[in-house]
């Protein structure tokens, strides 16, 4: 009698697994839906589990935020809200605000900007190298602003790779970006859609690094990324649980219901 019962259960299995599949093809070629649905990111939580637990690939952090950024792109193609942003090339207010990344986002942007420099006296290697000049305490930190070392022109350089918290800022309202700098009262009027969709990415990924027992603090970005182009191994390293980001300011800012929605989808995600 056992038999066919286990034989049963494996079928059922496989249907589950199936259904999964479908949901993940689903949400990396249509993105996140504009509602509160969350099975779209719970499907994308398990897809990047699946590829953070590919430890043959060294490239495997990076590759779950290049994901991870991909479906925001796709979801904000698909259905990018009713309000035109103010955003446009060469408008790079806010990109010298305090700037928090995950690690394998600054991991995937550091991949780019080594490849951007030719030689060590190229303008963003200088830039970069400098970040080292203007360390603080971390307490000073998140009120100060200063040019993200990325920027150049007024445009950011790695504009492909730029961390999900840069594509998520967007405003309708240039005015209320350049007051903001010197009155951090001043709130910016940005996109529900957009917010949405970062959001959703963001936790996404998130999850899959917090149930494989991975950081998934966020760290200035400034900094960690000199930090992270410093060393041509620091994807290795990280992974390999080494803490490579220890010296740089961690983003305590982090609202409770955040970590509530990661826990939420780990167990959706049966993770
Ligand atoms: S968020 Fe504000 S400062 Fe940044 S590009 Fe958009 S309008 Fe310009
Ligand atoms: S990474 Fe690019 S978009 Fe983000 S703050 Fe730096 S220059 Fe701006």
């Amino acid at each position: 009698m056992a038999e066919p019962a286990s034989g049963a259960s494996r079928q059922l299995r496989r249907a589950a697994n199936r259904v999964r599949r479908r949901e993940i093809e689903a949400v990396l070629q249509f993105g996140i839906p504009a509602t509160q649905d969350i099975a779209p990111t719970v499907a994308l939580t398990r897809h990047l589990i699946e590829i953070l637990s590919r430890t043959d690939d060294p490239h495997r952090a990076s590759a779950s935020a290049g994901i991870a950024q991909s479906v925001f792109e796709i979801s904000l193609r698909r259905h990018p809200g009713p309000h035109a942003v103010a955003c446009q090339k060469g408008c790079a207010h806010c990109c010298n605000n305090f700037v928090s990344a995950s690690v394998p986002e600054i991991l995937a942007l550091a991949h780019v900007v080594r490849a951007l420099w030719p030689s060590a006296e190229a303008p963003i290697r200088v830039r970069i190298d400098s970040v080292s000049a203007r360390d603080f305490a971390a307490a000073d930190r998140t009120g100060l602003t200063l040019p993200c070392p990325i920027l150049e022109g007024g445009a950011c350089s790695a504009y492909a790779a730029r961390p999900l918290v840069c594509r998520g800022f967007a405003s309708v309202s240039l005015d209320a970006c350049i007051r903001s700098l010197d009155d951090a009262s001043v709130a910016i009027p940005n996109t529900r859609h957009r917010i949405h969709y970062r959001t959703q990415s963001a936790m996404a990924l998130w999850a899959a690094l917090k149930s494989l027992g991975l950081s998934y603090a966020s760290y200035d970005l400034h900094h960690a990324v000199r930090v992270a182009v410093a060393y041509p191994d620091a994807e290795a390293e990280w992974l390999s649980g080494r803490a490579v980001f220890a010296e740089v300011q961690m983003d305590t800012s982090r609202k409770p219901e955040l970590e509530t929605f990661v826990d939420q989808l780990i167990a959706n995600a049966g993770a």
